[in-house]
């Protein structure tokens, strides 16, 4: 039985000279035959580097390594394979090891904000829990290149247990993002076990998975699997497209057995110079997505990682992608365009302004055309003064008294039941000026 194209079958071959469709569509063959060293690219895509190129791939691959899925390589288009977006996201290129003045080993912080082995709790009601540390494949642009290839080991169920008593012992988490590495890089029994530990804690209302083996393994998706899935709903799935070239046959077949099944989908994609930092690639990619029922969630600015510089672009890039996509398209296809404070301050949106000028109770806005326009806000609004009395509220929400509730930053100043009038930071000079005073 032919595989679904003349590539995959030559490389099904190379690889093994009986494969058959099942193997190629067989996860667990097409990792046992990850690539993983540059002469195998090479046989594989009957593609010869120039000597001088596979010396700097190699000095590349020393110290961020190398692994693809057979499929993921078969998408390749060995006629330009250099300016290739799926060779680009696959192998080591040399400009990996520019490391710019500002590049960090860790941008986000997961480890400072790890308050449990694999937890990482940034914000007030959910943790990114990981839960593997190994993928299918290396993504070139990671954020978490420094981990990756280091240990790939999955762990076992003591290894989880830490991050599930922190998630048991902290009500307020109610919504669990596990992550990786892959989640999916689990055995099927594993990942059954790990939901249900979840499920079985009560305040996790939500459960969510980031996986790009619709992606990169899509063969991943089986039907074991999505069926061990099905029973731990609400369960919520983001994978990662980066490129319409992506939308295979075999990946759109996976998202339509995780749809089918009921499961929410959404795309995290990251903006890429040379990949994908185009509005209108970006306009197919999410069009694309919403055809196979996946909603774009997010689109990452590029991290400060070691090793990314040369996939970075100015943050204006993503804005004008944006710009191209509001009102041009279906409000639900458009991303979010966020970007992850170096720091660990987590994910802040960005986007082109609306917002011309603003007088006393009139909002003058623009729109996607440039047509400028006039809101007037109401002279009659009855003001609802909040001072947190919810039960003599006439807005009838009915809490439960667990639901203990604590303003953060911006919010805060907004509310008035709080008296806070002002953020500031804390080691400025001028109130180091107060603490001398008050000394003396
Ligand atoms: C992205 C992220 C989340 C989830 O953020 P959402 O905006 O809710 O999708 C949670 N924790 C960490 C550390 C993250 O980086
Ligand atoms: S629109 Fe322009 S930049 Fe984008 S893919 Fe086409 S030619 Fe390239």
């Amino acid at each position: 039985m032919k595989i679904y194209s003349e590539q995959q079958q030559e490389i099904a071959e190379k690889i093994s000279p009986t494969a058959t469709k099942s193997n190629w569509t067989d996860w667990k063959w097409q990792l046992r035959h990850s690539i993983s060293d540059l002469a195998t690219v090479e046989k594989l895509l009957d593609i010869e580097f120039d000597p001088e190129k596979r010396k700097q791939y190699a000095k590349t691959m020393e110290i961020f390594p190398m692994s693809v899925t057979p499929y993921y390589l078969s998408l390749i288009d060995t006629e330009d394979y250099e300016n290739d977006p799926v060779f680009k996201q696959a192998i080591p290129l040399p400009d990996e090891l520019d490391i710019a003045v500002h590049d960090m080993k860790d941008p986000l912080s997961e480890d400072e904000d790890s308050p449990a082995p694999g937890i990482t709790h940034r914000y007030p009601d959910r943790v990114l829990f990981h839960v593997s540390n190994t993928c299918s494949m290396y993504c070139r642009h990671c954020t978490r290149k420094r981990k990756v290839g280091d240990s790939d080991f999955v762990p076992c169920r003591d290894d989880l247990q830490a991050g599930l008593d922190y998630i048991r012992n902290t009500p307020q988490v109610r919504d669990v993002l596990l992550s990786g590495g892959d989640p999916f890089m689990l055995p099927d029994h594993q990942i059954d076990w790990l939901l249900g530990q979840l499920r079985s804690i009560e305040h996790v209302e939500v459960i969510r998975i980031g996986s790009r083996m619709p992606v990169v393994l899509p063969y991943r998706i089986t039907d074991n699997l999505v069926s061990i899935l099905k029973k731990h709903h609400p369960l919520w799935l983001n994978t990662h497209f980066n490129h319409p070239r992506e939308l295979t046959q075999s990946s759109r077949k996976a998202l339509a057995k995780l749809a089918d099944a009921g499961i929410p989908l959404g795309n995290q994609t990251v903006l890429l110079a040379g990949v994908n930092d185009c509005p209108r690639l970006m306009k197919t990619l999410i069009h694309k997505l919403v055809q196979n029922r996946v909603r774009p969630y997010y689109l990452y600015q590029c991290d400060l990682s070691e090793g990314l510089t040369h996939f970075r672009t100015p943050v204006g890039k993503g804005i004008e992608i944006i710009e191209s996509l509001i009102g041009h398209t279906s409000g639900f296809a458009v991303p979010t365009y966020v970007i992850d404070a170096p720091g660990g301050g987590g994910k802040i949106p960005v986007m082109p302004n609306y917002i011309v000028s603003w007088g006393t109770n009139k909002v003058i806005l623009r729109n996607y055309e440039g047509v400028i326009t006039t809101y007037t806000e109401p002279d009659c609004y009855q003001v609802t003064y909040c001072d947190r009395d919810c039960d003599n509220c006439n807005l009838t929400l009915k809490l439960s008294d667990a639901e203990e509730y604590r303003a953060i930053g911006i919010e805060k100043l907004l509310s008035d039941w709080d008296e806070t009038c002002s953020l500031t930071p804390q080691d400025t000079e001028r109130l180091e000026r107060r603490d001398d005073n008050g000394d003396d």
